[in-house]
This record gives C-alpha cells, structure tokens and sequence, in this order.
C-alpha cells in the first residue's frame, strides 16, 4: 500500500483541533482500502492545550506524529520540519484551523497517483472572509515581486497541497534558512495540478498573522527571491548622471552677465555627478554582493523529476 503523510503546522490551534481531527480522519478512512495515512503535527511552540491535545490523539491513534517546537519559529519553520521528517510516497501539508478541506484530498492523490502530476496544490478561488486591507497589501506584493523576481508566483497559491516525495526532496533540498515556500514551491517546478479552493472562514480561534509578521513575511519573500533591489543604484546613477549633464548644459547656455546662476548650474551638476559615479561603483559592490547572496544560499542548480540512469533492465520487469 502507498503511504500518505499529511502535515499539520499548528500554533494556538486548541480550539479546532479535535473538529480538524473528526475531518480529517473521516476523508482519510474513506481511503484506509488504498492508502496508508500518517498524520504529522507540527506545533509550532504553542502556549494553549495544542500539545496535549496533539499527545492525547497520539497516544489513541498510532498514525499519529507529532514534532514540537521549543518556542513559535513560525509556519515556514514547521512546514520545513515536517518536510524533512515525512518518509511517504506523498506528503501534503493542510493548515489546522479547516480553511483547507480534506474533502479535496481524495481528488488531490487522484492527480498524484493516477494521472500523472507531481503536484496536486490548492488555488484560491476568492479572497472572501479576508481583512481587506490584507488583500489590497498582498495584491500589492505579488504585483510587486512578480514584477522583479523571475521565479513566477502565483497570487492565488495556497499551502495546501499534496508532493510526489521527489517533490519534497526537491523542496528540503534548499537548504536557505529565511524560507519563503510560496516561492520555493514555484521554484523547484513539476507539475502542478491546481485545485479550485474556496476560502473559508476559520472554524473557530484566529488567525496568527499579524501585520507586523506579514510585512517581514513580504520582505523574506522579495529578499530571498531577488536582488533586484541592488541595482537601484545603477537607476538612480544613472538619473543623476543624466540630471548633471541638463545642468551642466544650463550653466554654460546662461549668459555671462548672470555669473552667480551660473556657477550654481555648475556646481550643482558636478556634485550629481559625483553622486552618480559613488552610485555606480555602489552598484557594482551590489552585484558582487548579489552574486554572493546567491552561492550562500547554494540552491541546487537544476531539480530532476525523472530520468532512467542507475536503472537495470530488471527494475522494469
Ligand atoms: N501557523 C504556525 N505558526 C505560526 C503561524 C501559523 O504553525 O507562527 C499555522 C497555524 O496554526 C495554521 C496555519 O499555520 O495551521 C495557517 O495560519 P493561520 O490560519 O493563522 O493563517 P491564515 O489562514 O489566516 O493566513
Ligand atoms: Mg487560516
């Protein structure tokens, strides 16, 4: 029987994890006949009765996991423990509060299992029951990093998904420490079916995003996916360089009867134009510095998902 390992990131989550567990288990026993299922918590350093609770379901339930953390690392963090410590044909990941329907796993492992995707990913159909400042400032941002970084992502994407082992092996194979998963997971590739998801509200407890976390979150997203942001010196060189030749220009164009406008002109558009040289060469350190950036995080320089080489011809039979 293939094996399935669902992830569960948990912080504060005491009051809809026996609600998340009754779901849960009623999709995955509709399945027990074709798959055998594990279930991983990952309590992100709670402070409630999440731990107990998780504990009390373990010791009920031997397909029950848990890894705890010594404080809150956050959901990247506990997304990234589970990866690493899940060994099943599949994994999926579901957030603990039931905005993600386990109804939709049973077709999420149909994908990945029989036709042929190595990721079955839910997609945001609406943002409804969302703060609308929170949409208005994420539409910005993904307006934003699309914009400057190549790795595409989608707006939509939600954590919720189901990953071919390879996938994952792919995932915990980057080994940068500021995480950004939206990105990672268009980063590594595959192929992705995606799964219409309507947002539904939280069952009940709420939400651990602040805003103060969604803006770091934002910038860990722009930082670890581009260095664009180095080379705005290079722009603003190059503004200042065209500023000192328009001013270079009007101070020899004014007639010599105006001395003081004149020398003003002048100078004004030689201290641009040392500013503009200072640019470039911080410019330059920057490209050096994002080049650097990018062999420390020492990502993988292409991700395989098939190939026959190391087969025998009796790995077919
Ligand atoms: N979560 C976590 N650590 C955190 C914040 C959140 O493990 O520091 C978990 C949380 O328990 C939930 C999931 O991540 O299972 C999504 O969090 P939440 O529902 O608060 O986010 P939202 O759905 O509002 O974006
Ligand atoms: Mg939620």
């Amino acid at each position: 029987m293939k094996t399935v390992t669902l992830i569960v990131p948990c912080f504060n989550e005491a009051d809809v994890l026996p609600m998340l567990y009754k779901e849960v288990s009623r999709v995955i026993s509709s399945l027990s006949f074709r798959y055998s299922f594990e279930l991983l918590f990952v309590d992100d350093g709670s402070n409630d009765e999440t731990l107990n609770i998780i504990k009390a379901i373990a010791e009920r339930n031997t397909q029950v996991k848990y890894i705890s953390f010594s404080r809150n690392f956050g959901k990247e963090a506990a997304m990234l423990a589970g990866m690493k410590n899940a060994n099943s044909d599949f994994v999926g990941i579901i957030d603990a509060d039931l905005q993600h329907s386990p109804d939709l796993i049973p077709e999420m492992l149909v994908a990945v299992d029989d036709e042929g995707y190595d990721v079955a990913a839910a997609k945001r159909s609406d943002r409804a029951g969302e703060a609308k400042i929170k949409s208005a400032l994420s539409a910005q941002f993904y307006k934003v990093i699309n914009k400057i970084s190549e790795t595409k992502i989608d707006d939509n994407a939600q954590d919720f998904r189901i990953m071919k082992k390879a996938v994952v092996d792919a995932i915990v194979s980057l080994e940068e420490k500021n995480r950004f998963s939206k990105g990672i997971f268009s980063w590594v590739g595959f192929n992705v079916k995606w799964f219409p998801h309507e947002n539904r509200e939280r069952a009940a407890g709420e939400t651990k995003w602040s805003i103060r976390k969604l803006m770091r979150y934002a910038l860990d997203g722009i930082m670890s996916f581009t260095v664009s942001p180095l080379r705005l010196s290079f722009i603003v060189a190059v503004v200042l360089g065209i500023l000192s030749v328009i001013l270079a220009f009007l101070g020899l164009v004014i007639p010599f009867n105006l001395p003081d406008y004149r020398i003003y002109m002048l100078l004004l558009g030689a201290i641009f134009f040392v500013t503009a040289i200072v640019c470039v060469l911080t410019g330059i350190v920057g490209e050096y510095l994002g080049r650097a950036y990018i062999e420390i995080k020492s990502r993988p320089v292409y991700i395989i998902s098939e190939t026959n080489i190391g087969k025998t011809i009796f790995d077919e039979i």
